[in-house]
């Protein structure tokens, strides 16, 4: 692991548009109160998923970690759109 999300998390503040369901039953297991069944993804405040805890950059985690969009678990700690993420909450990218 390139990269340690547990002091990050910054990928899980960046779009509201990114934790979206992608499948069938992507939504199971989730609290209803985290869910935006309108647009059919996670609930976000501004970009931030309501299911992140704790603060990008020191400790943050997902508190729905054992359920979370398919979207969520490929995401690459370490890829391109992870470097550009960190960057863009000032995080070291290198
Ligand atoms: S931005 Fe990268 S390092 Fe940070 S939590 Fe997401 S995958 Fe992990
Ligand atoms: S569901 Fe979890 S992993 Fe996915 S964006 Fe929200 S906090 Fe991050």
């Amino acid at each position: 692991m390139p990269f340690d999300c547990v002091s990050c998390g910054a990928c899980c503040a960046y779009s509201a548009s990114w934790p979206v369901f992608i499948g069938a039953g992507e939504a199971a297991g989730i609290p209803e109160e985290l869910i935006d069944f309108e647009h059919g993804r996670m609930l976000c405040h501004g970009n931030r998923c309501a299911a992140l805890t704790g603060e990008i950059g020191s400790r943050a985690q997902c508190s729905v970690y054992a359920n979370r969009p398919l979207v969520c678990r490929e995401f690459q700690a370490g890829s391109e759109d992870c470097l550009m993420v960190r960057r863009s909450f000032g995080l070291p990218a290198a």
